[in-house]
């Protein structure tokens, strides 16, 4: 990291592995090409860890289309919400039975037992 060359635009002293002279913007390319072998490793890393873990890659697709997938679910959501709210009012709509005095009275006793109402 340290080794100096002279830049042989401007003559200045930068540094072997800077892929450009900070004076004058002249390509070093011998540190050009060392960063460019560098990048091409990392790129040829990350496409070897990307086919060994193709379920992690799936997941990394998966998180870009967050997005997507939140807004389906509550739409899902909602129209649930609204069968479930449509059900709830047909129970209601339904004549209601009485009870007999006996399970009346075993109802009374339940929640006296228990605390709550019995589902009868
Ligand atoms: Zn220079």
């Amino acid at each position: 990291m340290d080794i100096k060359v002279i830049c042989p635009n401007c003559g200045a002293e930068i540094e072997k592995d800077s892929t450009r002279c900070p004076y004058c913007g002249y390509i070093n390319v011998e540190g050009a090409e060392k960063k460019f072998l560098s990048d091409l490793d990392e790129i040829d890393r990350n496409i070897k860890e990307t086919k060994k873990e193709p379920v992690k890659a799936l997941a990394k697709g998966f998180t870009g289309g967050t997005k997507t997938i939140l807004i389906t679910v509550t739409v899902l959501l909602i129209i649930a919400i609204l069968i479930v709210v449509e059900l709830f009012r047909e129970t209601r709509d339904e004549p209601k039975l009485f009870m007999s005095a006996d399970e009346q009275a075993y109802a009374s006793a339940y929640v006296e037992q228990t605390g709550e109402p019995s589902e009868e």
